[in-house]
Formats: C-alpha cells, sequence, structure tokens
C-alpha cells in the first residue's frame, strides 16, 4: 500500500479529533477529554515548543556564521525586513477592502447598534475624547438611562477573568516611550531570555550578534565553534522528525481538548457562539484564505517561477497544518523549516535566517485579522473611521503584529493597542473573543505560509533555491 503523507494524517488526526470531542460532547464525556486526552495535546506544544528556542537560537547563529561575509548578510537582512513589511502592508491593506466592502458590522440588527453607539459615547466621554456627531443622544433623559444600563452591562462581562487578565497585561505594557519597543530587543540577561516566554526577538538579536562576531574571529577557532553549532543543529533537526512521526495522535488529542473546552456537555453552544459573530468571521476567513490561495501563489508564481502551486502546498502541507492545529508559528517553527529546506529546497544558509526571523516578526494572518477586527467593531458601535485612521489602523496593525508573540491568542491581546490607537475601547476585544481560536488557527497557517513565501524569494534571489518534485512521504522519515 501507498504510504499516505505525513499531512493527510495530521488532517485526519484532526478530523477524528473534533468527531471525538462532538462525540463526548453529546455523551457528557468532556470531563474526560478534558483529563485524559486533552494532556497530551500540551505535551505535544510542549515538545514543539521545548525545540524551538533552541533551535532559533543554534540556527541563526550557524546562518549567520555560514553566510561568510558581513555584506551579504547585510543586503538579505535588508531584503528580509524590507519584503516581510510588503507582504503585512498589503495583508492589512486587503483586510480593509473586504471589511469596508461586506461591511459585516452594519449586518447587526440597528437597535443593538444604536445600544452599542451610546455606550461607546459615554465610554469616549469618560477618556476625554470629542465626539462631533451623536452626542446628541447623551442630552435625551430615556437614551441615557439606557446608556447607564448598558454600561452596566458591559462592565459586567469585562470581569470575565481572561480578558480582564489580557488587558491588564497590555494595558501595562503601554506605558513606555517610544523607543521602548527597541529597549525590548537588547537582553541584559541571555538567560532570561531564554527561559522566558515571549522574548523570542532578544533570542534572535544574541545569536546574530553572535553570527557576526564569529565571523570576525580567526578561522581556527571559529571553526570548530561552527562545527559544534551544526551539530547541535543536526540534533535538533532530529528531534523534530521524531516529533513529528507521533503528530497525528496529539494532534486528535489537541483539536478533541480545544473543541470540548468550547462545547463543554452541550454543542448547541458553539453554535450559538458562531451565530452572531458569522458575518464577521467569514469576513476575516475569507481574506485569510485568499492569502493562503491566492494571493502568496500569485507572488510566488510572478517571483520565483520554479515552485509550481500543487508542489507548494505539497511540500508546506505538514507546517500547514500543524499551524492550524497548534495555532503557534513559534511551535510550527522546527516544522517550517523542515518543510522549506527538505520540500522546497531552499538553502539551509538562507531558511535558519530567514525563517526565525519570521515566525517572530511576519505576521501576515494576523495584522489582517485586526484590521478587520477594528473595522468590524467600529461599524457594530455605529462608527465611521476615516481614511485618516484607517491609515492609523495600518500603521498599528502592522506594529502590533511584529509585536504578537508567536502563540495562540498574541494578535487579539495586541489589538488593544490597535483599538486604542483610533480612540476605540480596547474591552471590545471581549466581544470577538468567543470566535478567536478558530480565526486564530487559520490566521497562524497564514503566517506561516507567508514567512516560507518570502523565504522562497530570497531563497530565490540569491541564487539558493532548488526545487525539485519530491514524494512528500519521505519528509521526516527518520532515516532521511
Ligand atoms: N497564533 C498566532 C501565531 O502564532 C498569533 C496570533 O495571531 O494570535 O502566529
Amino acid at each position: 500500500m501507498k504510504k499516505l503523507a505525513l499531512h493527510w494524517k495530521i488532517i485526519i488526526g484532526m478530523v477524528l479529533g473534533i468527531i471525538w470531542a462532538l462525540l463526548s460532547s453529546t455523551m457528557g464525556w468532556s470531563a474526560f477529554t478534558i483529563n485524559w486526552i486533552d494532556p497530551f495535546g500540551t505535551i505535544f506544544i510542549n515538545l514543539l515548543k521545548l525545540i524551538a528556542v533552541p533551535l532559533v537560537l543554534f540556527s541563526i547563529i550557524g546562518g549567520v556564521a555560514n553566510i561568510g561575509d558581513p555584506s551579504s548578510l547585510g543586503r538579505m537582512g535588508g531584503k528580509t525586513l524590507g519584503i516581510y513589511l510588503l507582504t503585512t502592508i498589503m495583508a492589512i491593506s486587503l483586510g480593509l477592502l473586504l471589511v469596508n466592502t461586506f461591511k459585516p458590522g452594519k449586518l447587526i440588527d440597528e437597535q443593538s447598534r444604536i445600544d452599542n453607539r451610546i455606550s461607546y459615547e459615554i465610554w469616549a466621554d469618560s477618556q476625554g475624547y470629542e465626539i462631533k456627531d451623536g452626542i446628541s443622544y447623551l442630552k435625551d433623559p430615556a437614551f441615557m438611562k439606557r446608556a447607564q444600563e448598558i454600561s452596566d452591562l458591559s462592565n459586567a462581562e469585562l470581569k470575565d477573568a481572561a480578558v480582564q487578565d489580557k488587558m491588564e497585561s497590555a494595558e501595562k505594557g503601554k506605558e513606555t516611550t517610544p523607543l521602548q519597543p527597541l529597549v525590548d530587543i537588547v537582553p541584559d540577561n541571555f538567560f532570561h531570555s531564554l527561559s522566558t516566554n515571549g522574548l523570542m526577538l532578544q533570542v534572535i538579536f544574541f545569536a546574530v550578534f553572535f553570527g557576526v562576531c564569529l565571523l570576525f574571529i580567526p578561522t581556527e577557532k571559529s571553526q570548530p565553534v561552527l562545527n559544534i553549532v551544526d551539530g547541535i543543529n543536526e540534533v535538533f533537526l532530529k528531534m523534530v522528525d521524531l516529533v513529528m512521526q507521533a503528530a497525528p495522535f496529539f494532534v486528535f488529542a489537541l483539536l478533541a481538548g480545544v473543541v470540548s473546552k468550547m462545547a463543554g456537555d452541550d454543542i448547541g453552544k458553539v453554535v450559538e457562539i458562531f451565530k452572531g459573530l458569522s458575518w464577521y468571521s467569514l469576513t476575516v476567513l475569507a481574506g485569510l484564505l485568499l492569502m493562503i490561495f491566492v494571493i502568496y501563489p500569485v507572488i510566488l508564481k510572478v517571483f520565483v517561477k520554479k515552485i509550481p502551486y500543487g508542489g507548494f502546498f505539497k511540500s508546506m502541507g505538514p507546517a500547514q497544518t500543524l499551524a492550524f492545529s497548534t495555532s503557534s508559528s513559534a511551535a510550527t517553527l522546527p516544522v517550517t523549516m523542515e518543510c522549506v529546506e527538505q520540500n522546497l529546497g531552499v538553502n539551509k544558509k538562507v531558511s535558519s535566517f530567514v525563517l526565525p526571523i519570521g515566525a517572530t516578526v511576519n505576521m501576515d494572518g494576523t495584522s489582517m485579522y485586526q484590521a478587520v477586527a477594528v473595522i468590524f467593531l467600529a461599524q457594530l458601535h455605529m462608527i465611521d473611521l476615516t481614511i485618516g485612521q484607517q491609515v492609523t489602523v495600518v500603521l498599528t496593525a502592522t506594529l502590533a503584529s511584529i509585536g504578537s508573540a508567536a502563540v495562540p491568542s498574541a494578535g487579539l491581546v495586541m489589538l488593544i493597542i490597535v483599538l486604542d490607537s483610533v480612540g476605540l475601547n480596547p474591552a471590545w476585544i471581549a466581544i470577538i473573543f468567543p470566535v478567536d481560536r478558530i480565526l486564530d488557527m487559520f490566521r497562524t497557517v497564514v503566517n506561516v505560509t507567508g514567512d516560507a513565501t518570502v523565504c522562497s524569494i530570497i531563497a530565490d534571489g540569491e541564487n539558493m533555491l532548488d526545487y525539485k518534485e519530491k514524494d512528500p512521504t519521505e519528509t521526516f522519515d527518520l532515516d532521511s
């Protein structure tokens, strides 16, 4: 029998996981699933993340030091950041186009939008924001009464601990000087960066610094270090192969856990969650799917002629399915690297530098979703953002996506900053919170696919792309 490619096995695992969760929800077994199956999903993510941090460290050191000459490193670094920025801005623009065309927020019933508008005005007033039109609502005692009710209601909703926590942590991050993001990249204690989640940029900074310095010391001293670094990289890649053998099972556990936690013992809840937010979710999904199936392939067709449409998806299948099931581009990174190197034929010198940086700073899916979410929430509150405000959204969504950690829900937390930048209420993240995990799965696939696309363009430009049609069942073979 022909061996099944890994991404098909992962998809089967995912589907079985969902079926199991739905079954266990109708049979009242959710507690069993959460206690006895879900932990294997957590183990899987832990294993992938365990590999990701040291892999980023050693692969960047190796990548930088193996380039051999500092000027080509500078050229590649500049190109990498430039193209990453371009794809992000493209994604946001597409998101803005879709949300302004379909207007999902305006499809919600008029009365609740008026209620929303009043509560927004109360909030904006308390923040000292000036609102030119609509303030007349506040003069009417009947509206005032309704407004008070609404604001009590939304305050009660905000007590939702998870949302409150997220807001507090993002608020804390906000009270800083403009140069703070730069300061945050430079660690004062590298071991702290390694051991703390979300400090990947510090790890990248250290690795590039270390790699560059390796280039400047005599070869007889640097070569042994480089040999060790290369050897360690091989070990990590073998770890990835090993973990991936069990991925279909782990993914089953992961999905069973995620869906069980959403549904509890009542599947009806999942349907309810989606009803109110369906137009918003469909707009985000349309944008994300366009990115994956149209925009990236067109970019590849134009800039890298040698990778065919089907070949790209076959090559990236394992990374894409894994991004979907883990919702974390950091956890997926080791597999992304292997797919890009082994299947797309990108030289390690390029991928080991471009991909870890991409996983951390290039999040096209996240930035597009943030743009759609902000405009949707504005529409829901009867607020039309001006062109100037939409440009601000482009800028802040770019920065927020760069600042988002590559872990589940990071994009939602950073949305607070985008909302804040155009004078909207950050607490609104609570409104879209219920559907966020599902959209997170799709946007993580876009994030990973975008990194792979840019990596192929850079490799092709450096003459370091050697794509050959390959049997995808060979990827992650233990003896390959
Ligand atoms: N989960 C996303 C990622 O890891 C980030 C986000 O949009 O929340 O790429």
